[in-house]
């Protein structure tokens, strides 16, 4: 029997941390605050707001909140961020996307102060990765190395394969694996042999983006298996990258959807906005 990797439960105890930390930093005077943008109202972004939120408000982090209507324009936006980024109040500024087609999202993400960049996507932070130095890391692929880290998964040494290169899941989550000192590959779509590279991999980490799409052809025996994917299948239930059936009883331990990958994000946004009023303010 596989190990299931709880991320539900993992999020919460790395949530309770921090409130019992920001209720100690609230007595010495200090509270932090996270500014959260939605431009439009598509339902799934209002959703993701609304959930960042509660997560701020059950952490004791205050949260600032500006609905703007889908027809602002690039510059009026900017202008919101230039005044967030001078704002000493505000240590994080989130912008949620996708962004409505006549604005670029590419603009509006290297505006973002990068000591405000909570989401880890400002080339400045991915740069400061690459390199080892302090820098603000992409949620996702930092809530896994939580995850490994937690569930007492050794990494070094280990032959571990990311399926996906994409700059919000596949690139940082290599590197952070490379700087956890496992042996890294990375697939693409482009990649050949897929199945006997993942075949080889002790950690297979799947972002591919595509329902069900890693079966057991892929897996190792006694391999340990994150599944980023997250979508809904033929009768509209959650499901992964990963046919979680047919996978589970090779692993070794195995991250469920829901309740594996996707309550470690909005957690560690919450974890960078802390640091980033710990660090640069
Ligand atoms: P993405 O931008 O669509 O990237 C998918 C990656 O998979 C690309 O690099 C693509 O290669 C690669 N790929 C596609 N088909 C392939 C194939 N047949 N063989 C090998 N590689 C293939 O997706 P993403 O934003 O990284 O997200 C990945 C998954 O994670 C999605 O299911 C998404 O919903 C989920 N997600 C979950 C969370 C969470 O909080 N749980 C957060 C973010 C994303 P190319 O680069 O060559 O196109």
């Amino acid at each position: 029997m596989a190990q299931i990797i709880n991320g539900k439960e993992i999020a919460q105890t790395i949530k309770d941390e921090m409130r019992i930390e920001v209720e100690e930093l609230k007595k010495a005077g200090k509270s932090c605050c996270l500014a959260v943008i939605q431009v439009g109202d598509d339902p799934a972004s209002s959703v993701y707001v609304s959930n960042k939120k509660k997560a701020c408000a059950y952490i004791g982090i205050d949260s600032l909140s500006y609905e703007l209507p889908e027809e602002t324009t690039e510059e009026e936006l900017l202008a919101l961020i230039d005044k967030l980024n001078l704002d000493e109040a505000v240590h994080g500024i989130l912008c949620q996307l996708p962004l409505p087609r006549h604005i670029n999202e590419k603009t509006i993400l290297n505006r973002i102060s990068p000591k405000k960049d909570v989401d880890g996507f400002h080339p400045q932070n991915v740069g400061a990765l690459v390199v080892g130095d302090f820098g603000f890391v992409s949620c996702t692929p930092a809530g896994v190395i939580q995850l490994l880290k937690r569930s007492n998964v050794e990494m070094e040494g280990k032959n571990c394969v990311v399926i996906g290169r994409s700059n919000i899941v596949g690139k940082p989550m290599a590197l952070l694996m490379l700087r956890e000192n496992a042996t890294v590959t990375i697939c693409h779509s482009k990649t050949k042999n897929l199945k006997e590279i993942c075949k080889e991999a002790d950690i297979l980490i799947v972002a591919i983006g595509k329902p069900k799409f890693i079966n057991k052809d892929y897996v190792k025996e006694g391999a340990v298996v994150i599944d980023v994917g997250i979508h809904r299948d033929e009768n509209n239930k959650l499901c992964g990258d990963v046919d979680y059936a047919d996978v589970e009883p090779l692993c070794s331990a195995i991250t469920p959807v829901p309740g594996g990958v996707g309550p470690m994000t909005i957690c560690m946004l919450m974890k960078n906005c802390l640091e980033a009023m710990k660090y640069y303010s």
